[in-house]
């Protein structure tokens, strides 16, 4: 294995800042990723895990070796009258994988349509999208686990998957996933709860919704709030929504009776953090490349040139005054270099 030396990372992160990473190779097998591996060993280097870059803020040159995820491949593994087993590669396309499964009828990864990124990706943050988290349909995880030198497959106890958390969050750059295990559904039960599904569904008169209904409507509701990252560089929400006790929420009700939080245990709840971004007037406000979006006040934006450390200043900004204002402390849901 002979790495590329100093590539600029600009094309390989949604963020689009100019850094350059010192070795840079693609892993399309695990073969691949053990002779990658040993290559740090001998020289010495780090590495860095990479799939699409739509989670990554690099705020320096990555003096490491980068791993760019490419192992492909979408497998039925198994299927019984209601279900079917899949096994997919780690740098499959989240959403083509989504749109393979909504044309084959399997249904519990619709809501997450148009999520950017990879595969192997998911887990990490657990993402999710319109009351839907990925944890729901993975059944297992297949990784070179770095600390021990060996391959590991994980149950979905194991991965110990929590809201935009997991083990591999937790134990960072320790597991490296090559191969995700999905249950999906033969008959799937929608889920149109969410106010705004729910909407255009409404607006577009469909009573008995497919799944490809409903992913329609999850393209139709992200493109009409988000930033396109090719033409705005941005990884999405900025920050988790902060979950705080229910003493705090019924303190910060008093004097903002509009605040949108909800229920998540009887002790405590989640406030929504782009409302409170909001509130401190941040929303639509541009300071030289770097912006909050005009449409979604979570979703930090680089309008031009601007550098990581640029947006990860202008973030800082953002999470000291809402701290100042409403004594709650945003957490960065991006991964930061
Ligand atoms: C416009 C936009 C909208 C978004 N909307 C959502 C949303 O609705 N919900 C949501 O949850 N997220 C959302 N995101 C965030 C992002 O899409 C997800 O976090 C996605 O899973 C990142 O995938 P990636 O392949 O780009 O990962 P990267 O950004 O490349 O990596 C993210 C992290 O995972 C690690 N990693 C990547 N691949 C592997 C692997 N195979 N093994 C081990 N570690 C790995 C990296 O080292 C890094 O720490 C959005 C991002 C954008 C730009």
């Amino acid at each position: 294995m002979t790495p590329t030396q100093n590539i600029s990372l600009k094309p390989f992160h949604s963020f689009g800042c100019e850094v350059n990473a010192a070795y840079f190779t693609t892993i399309e097998s695990s073969q691949s990723l053990e002779s990658a591996l040993d290559w740090c060993k001998q020289h010495n280097k780090p590495f860095l895990v990479l799939g699409s870059g739509s989670n990554m803020l690099f705020t320096k040159q990555v003096d490491a070796l980068v791993l760019k995820m490419e192992i492909k491949g979408i497998q039925k593994t198994n299927e019984t009258a209601s279900a079917v087993y899949l096994s997919v590669g780690a740098g499959e396309n989240w959403h083509h994988f989504v749109s393979y499964c909504v044309q084959k009828g399997w249904g519990g990864i619709e809501n997450l349509s148009l999520i950017p990124g990879t595969v192997g990706a998911a887990p990490i943050q657990n993402i999710g999208a319109y009351g839907v988290e990925v944890k729901e349909t993975i059944e297992n995880i297949t990784a070179y686990d770095t600390h021990n030198g060996e391959w590991v497959k994980l149950n979905k106890l194991d991965c110990d998957f929590g809201y935009r958390n997991s083990l591999f969050k937790k134990e960072k750059n320790r597991y490296i996933i090559c191969k995700v295990d999905f249950c999906l559904q033969k008959q799937p039960k929608l889920r149109i709860d969410y106010g705004a599904i729910r909407e255009v569904l409404h607006q577009k008169e469909i009573q008995n919704p497919s799944l490809e209904d409903v992913s329609n409507a999850v393209i139709l509701i992200r493109t009409q709030k988000l930033p396109d990252p090719k033409k705005i560089g941005n990884a999405g929400s900025f920050f988790k929504n902060p979950t705080i006790s229910k003493e705090q929420f019924e303190a910060l009700k008093i004097k903002n009776d509009d605040i949108m939080a909800f229920p998540i245990s009887d002790i405590a709840y989640k406030l929504a953090a782009g409302w409170l971004i909001e509130h401190c007037g941040w929303k639509g406000v541009k300071k030289g490349n770097i912006g909050c979006y005009e449409k979604q006040a979570l979703v930090i934006v680089n309008y031009g040139n601007g550098t990581g450390q640029e947006i990860l200043d202008f973030s800082k900004e953002i999470i000291q005054s809402v701290l100042e204002k409403f004594g709650v402390e945003l957490e960065r849901e991006v991964n930061i270099y």
